[in-house]
């Protein structure tokens, strides 16, 4: 009797798994017949009526559930483990942002497809089609949507089809499925296949990187570098280092727009494409990527954020390029703040991760003065190209005629580069034509009826558009205010009606903008750079989107056309922010030897600390400056600061709770907590906003005050709430 139930406790194991429901502890399972080791394995397990993938963290011999009310896991996935140093990160990763092992799980499996067991994929595929009669519209859109290619049952059902339908044509013959082996394209880098000379300081921060990699363990880098210095062939290096050891590599980029640029430099060097992850990666490519990535065969991925909760099961290097960006965080859904994760990532994996700029966050500056990060640095641009010349134009002295954007010293300065054969920018950071529509007879200005924001005038389509939540309406001639028509008039400028001035300044010019199409649409952003590079374009005008990370080399004139622009509202980063953006922007002239570049910076405020600066070339001067005052109010990074936005379409409850959440608010030292107060965005997408903002000392644990905090109260259904730890927006 006694051995038959050690028998028994010897094949039956409880699983704790991570579930994919909004709680911070794992559900036990219970797994039959098992003597292997399953942590980390991927299984389906049933929730409610409904069967999900989770991640098993642990296993044990009893659980604290009652027998009853345990449930089987219904099948193990045929994949090798994920690694402890992966699920510790994953809790790790929740902890801090107060989420939920769940939520980043969920984020860790979006290339995982269940169809896919191995690189066996089975694929539905069209048969006979003359056999086709009387078809119900739900088979007919399957038949529609197999006959341009076989698809596998996630890509079919994706299209709101259900799974009866689909079994149905397999039952008249219709279709039929066929496995294939897949594997992803991606080749193994060939560190041979193209060394680069190196510059005197190139040498040397490659030198540094790839003895520290060799010595390996958990190192942070900061390397920066002047842009056009040649940070990424220095980075490549030490992937070349990484991939010498066997060991993946993860580039991450901050926006999609970057990562062809860096994945054409990638095959320069090394004779190979490296995969690409972001958004709007196809799903077929997803899996492959996710395949390759856990079974180690795939050795480098450039992606955007997101690309850094991959499976990877030999990862041994995380770049971050251009560090700086606000783009990291993420600020919808899951929130956190993908250069942070990446680097308790490799804390935890115990590697080592580069943070690339040009103009580093103060953060990474501070962590680099304090000995946490070692700087390396390249001071000068790559083979001897000049930095650019900086021009401050005030525009009190030089203002451009009623109703225009471009004073005659930048407009003199554009004819000339056109003469020399070369190309200028003109940068401002606002979409459309206007960012705002004006009734002149009442002065009343048309808001998004949805939130508290001006609706921006479109030229190009005729529209009026929020660009908080994509409200579209069409121009209105009548004004809702006084009843006056036809009284409407744009005011200020946006990349539109910047190009309109340019055309009519520069009519035999080819003039480009970068519009909101573009970025929707990654294929014609990379049509556009194309070009750009090849020359064909006279004047680019663009937002930010155009300012970061590019290299035209035949690029020496940029006008950045209002200065000020971000200067303004309540961001604690307002300077520094403005001060990376205008320093990027800069660093787009002149990146080739011989071309000297010259950058027009138009600025009511020529002597703001964040102009000089710039104009001083002076940025350690400026960022020690932001440092102190950061520090005299201990604001991050040398304090915490959390905030709470709470949302609800019924403004007196949402009110209420804000109130009788603030009663709640536990006594503690060294924590001081403001609000709640109604957001500057008081109003989006038609629901209420309030705002609180937690400041801690850097010794407390913020999440285990705020964890306490709110278990004090419910939070009511109708309210939204989100907790943003190290908020970047305070809008
Ligand atoms: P950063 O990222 O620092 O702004 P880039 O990496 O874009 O600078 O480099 C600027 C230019 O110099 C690019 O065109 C790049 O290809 C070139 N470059 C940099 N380092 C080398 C090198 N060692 N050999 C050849 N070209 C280089
Ligand atoms: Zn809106």
């Amino acid at each position: 009797m006694a051995d038959l139930l050690t028998e028994d406790t010897l094949t039956e194991t409880i699983a704790q798994v991570v579930v994919p429901v909004p709680t911070s502890e794992p559900y036990d399972y219970i797994i039959e017949n098992n003597n292997e080791d399953v942590t980390g394995r991927i299984a389906l397990i049933p929730i409610g009526p409904r069967r999900e993938k989770g991640i098993i963290l642990n296993t044990a011999q009893k659980s604290t559930v009652s027998r009853q009310k345990l449930r089987k896991i219904v099948k193990l996935y045929d994949l090798p483990a994920l690694k402890a140093e992966f699920l510790s990160f994953i809790q790790k990763a929740a902890d801090y942002n107060i989420s939920t092992p769940g939520e980043i799980m969920k984020a860790a499996l979006r290339g995982f497809q269940p169809d896919n067991s191995g690189t066996d994929v089975k694929y539905y595929r069209l048969k006979n089609t003359h056999i086709m009669s009387r078809l119900t519209p739900q088979r007919a859109k399957i038949i529609d949507i197999l006959r341009q290619t076989p698809l596998i049952a996630h890509e079919v059902l994706k299209s709101q089809i259900s799974l009866s339908a689909l079994k149905g044509l397999i039952d008249q013959d219709i279709i039929e499925t066929i496995i294939k082996t897949e594997t992803h394209p991606y080749k193994t880098p060939d560190i041979n296949f193209f060394t680069p000379d190196f510059g005197q300081d190139q040498s040397k921060a490659v030198k540094s990187l790839n003895t520290s990699l060799q010595k390996g363990g958990y190192k942070s880098f900061l390397l920066d570098g002047v842009t056009g210095s040649g940070k990424t062939e220095t980075f490549l290096e030490a992937a070349a280092e990484t991939f010498k050891q066997g060991k993946q590599v993860l580039i991450l980029m901050p926006e999609i727009g970057l990562t062809d640029q860096v994945a054409a430099r990638f095959a320069k060097r090394f004779g190979c494409t490296p995969a690409l992850w972001h958004s709007q990666s196809k799903e077929r490519d997803k899996r492959l990527i996710w395949q390759g990535v856990v079974d180690g065969s795939l050795k480098c991925v450039v992606g955007a954020r997101s690309s850094l909760f991959l499976p990877f099961t030999n990862l041994g290097l995380i770049i971050v390029d251009e560090e700086h960006d606000g783009s990291y965080k993420q600020e919808e859904g899951m929130r956190y703040h993908a250069r942070d994760m990446a680097v308790l990532r490799a804390s935890l994996e115990k590697i080592h991760i580069i943070l690339a700029s040009a103009t580093p966050s103060l953060e990474s500056y501070v962590n680099a003065e304090v000995g946490r990060y070692e700087k390396v640095v390249l001071r000068e641009r790559f083979g001897g190209a000049n930095l650019p010349d900086i021009k401050m134009i005030n525009l009190q002295q030089h203002a451009p005629p009623s109703q225009h954007w471009i004073s005659q010293p930048l407009k003199q300065a554009i004819e000339a580069t056109y003469e020399k054969g070369e190309q200028s920018l003109l940068f401002i950071n606002r979409r459309g034509y206007a960012p705002l529509m004006l009734c002149r007879a009442c002065g009343y200005r048309v808001e998004c009826p949805n939130c508290s924001a001006w609706m921006v005038y479109h030229h190009s389509r005729s529209e009026m558009k929020c660009h908080q939540c994509g409200q579209k309406s069409i121009v209105a001639q009548q004004c809702k205010s006084c009843g006056a028509t036809d009284e409407f008039v744009p005011c200020g400028p946006g990349v539109e009606r910047l190009y309109e001035e340019a055309r009519s300044y520069f009519p035999h010019m080819r003039c480009e903008i970068l519009s909101s199409d573009h970025q929707e649409n990654p294929d014609l952003f990379a049509d556009l750079l194309a070009e750009i590079r090849l020359g064909k374009v006279d004047i680019l005008i663009g937002t930010q989107m155009i300012a970061k990370g590019h290299d035209f080399p035949n690029l020496t004139t940029v006008g950045v056309i209002d200065a000020d622009l971000g200067l303004g509202g309540g961001d604690l980063r307002a300077g520094e922010k403005t001060f990376q953006i205008l320093e990027q922007v800069s660093g787009r002239a002149g990146r080739a030897v011989g071309k000297q570049g010259t950058v027009y910076v138009q600025s009511y405020n020529p002597h703001h600390p964040v102009m000089e600066a710039l104009a001083a070339r002076d940025r350690d001067a400026f960022l020690d400056n932001e440092a102190q005052t950061r520090l005299d109010i201990g604001h991050p990074p040398f304090g915490k600061l959390a905030a709470f936005i709470l949302s609800a379409k019924d403004h007196k409850m949402l009110y209420d709770f804000a109130t009788f959440l603030s009663t709640k608010q536990p006594a503690a030292k060294d924590i001081t907590i403001y609000g709640p107060a109604p957001a500057a965005m008081f109003m989006l997408r038609s629901r209420y906003r309030y705002r609180f903002l937690i400041k801690a000392k850097r010794n407390i644990n913020i999440q285990d005050y705020i964890r306490y905090w709110l278990k004090q109260v419910k939070i009511p259904s109708q309210i939204k709430f989100h907790i943003d730890i190290d908020p970047v927006s305070f809008l």
